[in-house]
């Protein structure tokens, strides 16, 4: 089966690493070898009040920066009248009925059954109303909200009482719901305005999804809206329930969302992979490290091998992923940037191969920038032996053409006249050439420098 999976963001902030998990995991569960499966991104945007399109436009660009292109796009505020027929079919069938207790009722009645040691679950006292308490409910003025009949009781004398609902989870395995345990869930507000559930399940159906994967928040949901598949005759999909990811102290993942936005990781120069890397390795069973394509991550994912329990995210390894990563970026990837930088095209890649050990970041690079072509940010001072060494140095610079080689011509050539070898022979010219005591390799710097920039650069 070609499967179509979606991801389904509610477009009221901006993305970060834990809504990134199970984007890219459906991503590659459509993607996976062989598999020509559609990616769908819905935006769960029902709750007019929080939702903004510049979150639901922020949504694309972020996963086009972490190269997830969706197959189609879908709004749930588009297709309200979708809900609407599905609640005409669940009250035509008795499976959806009006409720009349405020807030505060609710919490009474939840707050007595407590009391009493039993679960706080809705007792249905609203199906009880004949229908003219009801008119009389309405006449006050009240506004009725609507409850989903759960199929945990006996429809017909015939059938048994269901009051499991199972399914074998592509992560979890073997899972159930108890739906005694549950209210009847609200799926229609008293404005008239939907909750979550049944959007969802009437677009997951009516757009053919056959595989829902998200986060374990929501396997009480999967029990809901399996029964609600069923009650309005549509497939049902499979489900695959991720683990959470936490911060080291245990905190969900939503409340730091600022500071781990896929927008502010962007800023501060991460790479797209190492983000990703991150987002789908913790977790799993192996070494969270930086994978180089979305297509070799997808080859280290199977959903069985997900974590069961919550797992800890440190956010600081983006950057240890991130360093591991521009290490070994090819200049093809850097190219653009190095040129936005300023760096001088016919030296560029040359550049960027001798620097990039050297930068966390590409935007590092600027440092090297500056040393190798500009003006040192910094020169040092020298006095005494080593301004003696340095100027004695500096007069034995070797005629150009420079290459690789001239390093260590240069360095024998001062080592033979000033007899200085090791640290106390290169350090000072490190400083005297970079203004820094660290760095990539003086032989690969060189030529970059140039005889003219060097000269300049005698003390
Ligand atoms: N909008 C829901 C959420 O972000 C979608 C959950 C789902 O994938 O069904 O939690």
């Amino acid at each position: 089966m070609t499967p179509t999976v979606r991801f389904a963001p509610s477009p009221t902030g901006y993305l970060h690493i834990g809504n990134l998990r199970p984007a890219l995991f459906n991503w590659f569960f459509a993607r996976k070898p062989g598999g020509a499966g559609t990616f769908i991104l819905r935006y769960d945007d029902t709750d007019t009040v929080r939702s903004r399109i510049e979150y639901a436009d922020a949504i694309l660009e972020d996963l086009a920066w972490i190269g997830i292109r969706p197959d189609a796009v879908h709004r749930q505020s588009d297709r309200l009248a979708h809900y609407d027929a599905a609640v005409e079919t669940l009250k035509a069938t008795g499976l959806l009925y009006s409720c009349f207790e405020t807030a505060d009722e609710l919490d009474r009645k939840r707050k007595r059954l407590m009391a009493r040691g039993l679960p706080p679950v809705y007792g249905r006292d609203a199906l009880k109303l004949s229908d003219a308490e009801r008119a009389a409910l309405a006449a006050e003025g009240r506004k009725p909200h609507w409850r989903f009949l759960l199929p945990n009781f006996a429809d017909d004398p015939a059938k048994p009482v269901r009051t499991e609902i199972a399914w074998t989870d592509l992560v979890k395995g073997s899972q159930s719901v108890d739906l005694a345990s549950l209210s009847d869930p609200v799926l229609v507000r008293e404005d008239g305005s939907y909750l979550y559930t049944l959007p969802s399940v009437v677009d997951d159906g009516a757009l053919g999804v056959t595989h829902v994967i998200r986060g374990d928040d929501h396997v009480t949901n999967t029990g809901v809206q399996i029964a609600l598949f069923e009650a309005l005759g549509l497939a049902v999909p499979e489900f695959g329930h991720l683990n959470l990811l936490t911060t080291i102290d245990g905190e969900g993942l939503s409340k730091r969302s600022g500071a781990l936005s896929l927008r502010s990781l962007r800023e501060e120069g991460m790479e797209p992979m190492a983000v990703a890397s991150l987002a789908v390795l913790v977790g799993l069973s192996g070494s969270i490290e930086a994978v180089d394509t979305l297509e070799a991550l997808g080859d280290r994912v199977r959903l069985e091998d997900v974590s069961a329990s919550a797992s800890k995210f440190d956010p600081e390894e983006v950057h240890r992923l991130n360093a591991d990563l521009v290490h070994r970026l090819g200049y093809a990837e850097v190219a653009p940037r190095l040129a936005e930088m300023d760096v001088p095209d016919a030296d560029a890649e040359a550049f960027w191969l001798a620097v990039r050990a050297n930068c966390a970041r590409v935007a590092d690079a600027a440092v090297w920038r500056d040393v190798l072509f500009g003006l040192l940010p910094e020169r040092v001072h020298f006095e005494g032996e080593d301004l003696a060494f340095v100027t004695t140095a500096f007069d034995l610079l070797p005629p150009e053409p420079w290459s690789r080689e001239t390093w260590k011509l240069w360095t024998e050539a001062v080592k033979q006249a000033t007899g200085r070898k090791g640290k106390p022979l290169f350090m000072p010219l490190r400083r005297a050439l970079s203004g820094l005591d660290h760095g990539p390799e003086l032989a690969e710097l060189l030529p970059l420098i140039g005889r003219e920039r060097a000269v300049e650069r005698r003390p």
